[in-house]
């Protein structure tokens, strides 16, 4: 059993059974045994790879992209750049690098990095360097004012909640202790919760017995939150993740270990623990709270339309006059290949913005409305 899982079970032991929820933010985030916070989970030596981690050509775009978005805005200065869950700083430092090339956004905005992991900020720390960074535990704590916001693998991170629809209704499904096994396990609340009641309409009342559904109130929030903010002071956010476009029923609760998927009830605070992105949901914060929603759109289209395969060749090109290798051309080309191909990264995971809602829509969007 690991610590997290005997921390658990004398929680459930004295109230009951506890909400996915706290399950998985506990999972990821305990202060001293949780997933993220004691580790460096990526790469080949660790759970996963994400796409920074996988090709610089990702984290540059993002950089261009913040660029124009700001000149389109017009200029505004000072401009605060957050990331949400900047992992090892890799997404920042390429987005930062190839603002050489747009040195008054340099020298108007300044990065900040939300993060909870003690041992992941001083990973982006030395990825930085001296860019002027700050840190912070959550979006409110930064400065109110123009804001670009980009996160990529961050909302998969963020804990859910889950019903099932059983033939007396709709029932949240929780974690227990089972003593045989002496292990955690999921079980179903006796009666229904008004938790029922964040589930969209068409979900709730067309789901078929036995269907299992998800909300992500943390989520929901946090994009309501931003879209806010976007309205109110203007610029724009840059969300990418794995998950679907439309609210449907589903279990996306996963584990990954070791690159392997994993069962999410056992080495609790050990492998990484997400579940797929509602799109639908937070596109409607988003408008909700009075920001303009484009996309989403699948990665590899929108990597595409901004210039990755010109991006890869210039990498190419610039590898060839230094006299680099075969084994590294490879790895430019296949990186990039792995983001942008279907049944790679390029569908499965989607991009998607929220601006303002007179702004002119952001690269990468034209024609997804
Ligand atoms: N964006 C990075 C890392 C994705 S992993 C990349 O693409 O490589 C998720 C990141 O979000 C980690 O840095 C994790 O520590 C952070 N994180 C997850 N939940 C968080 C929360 N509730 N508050 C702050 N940071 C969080």
């Amino acid at each position: 059993m690991t610590p997290l899982e005997e921390i658990l079970r004398q929680r459930i032991m004295v109230s009951g059974p506890i909400t996915i929820e706290e399950f998985m933010a506990t999972a990821l985030m305990h202060p001293r045994h949780g997933y993220y916070m004691t580790r460096n989970p990526f790469g080949a030596e660790g759970d996963f790879i994400t796409a920074p981690e996988i090709s610089q050509a990702f984290g540059e775009l993002i950089g261009l992209w913040c660029a124009v978005t700001w000149q389109s805005a017009g200029a505004p200065d000072p401009v605060a750049l957050v990331e949400l869950g900047p992992g090892r700083g890799t997404l920042m430092a390429d987005a930062l690098r190839a603002m050489a090339t747009a040195p008054g956004f340099r020298a108007a905005l300044t990065p900040w990095l939300v993060e909870a992991s003690p041992t992941l900020r001083a990973a982006q720390s030395r990825a930085l360097g001296d860019a002027g960074a700050h840190w912070c535990d959550s979006l409110n704590e930064t400065p109110d004012g123009p804001m670009l916001l980009i996160a990529n693998e961050f909302f998969d991170a963020l804990p859910i909640r889950q019903l099932e629809r059983t033939p007396a209704g709709w029932r949240e499904r929780l974690v227990g202790w089972d003593e045989q096994s002496e292990r955690l396990r999921p079980v179903l609340a006796p009666a229904a919760s008004p938790v029922e009641g964040l589930l969209v309409s068409s979900v709730r009342s067309a789901a078929p017995v036995g269907a299992v559904a998800e909300v992500a109130p943390e989520a929901v929030a946090l994009m309501r939150r931003i879209a806010e903010r976007v309205a109110a002071h203007g610029v724009a956010a840059l969300i990418f993740d794995y998950g679907h476009p439309v609210s449907a029923p589903g279990d996306t609760l996963q584990a990954v270990r070791g690159h392997r998927y994993a069962d999410p009830f056992q080495d609790v605070g050990k492998a990484d623990m997400t579940a797929h992105v509602d799109f639908g949901a937070l596109a409607e914060a988003a408008r909700a709270a009075g920001g303009e929603v484009h996309g989403p759109v699948g990665q590899g289209d929108f990597l595409r339309m901004l210039g990755i395969e010109a991006r890869r060749d210039a990498l190419l090109a610039t590898l060839a006059h230094k006299g680099g290798d075969a084994a590294a051309a490879e790895r430019i080309r296949s990186g990039v290949a792995r983001l942008i191909e279907a049944g790679q990264m390029g569908t499965v995971f989607k991009a998607m913005a929220v601006t303002r809602p007179d702004d002119p829509v952001p690269p990468g969007f034209e024609g997804s409305r």
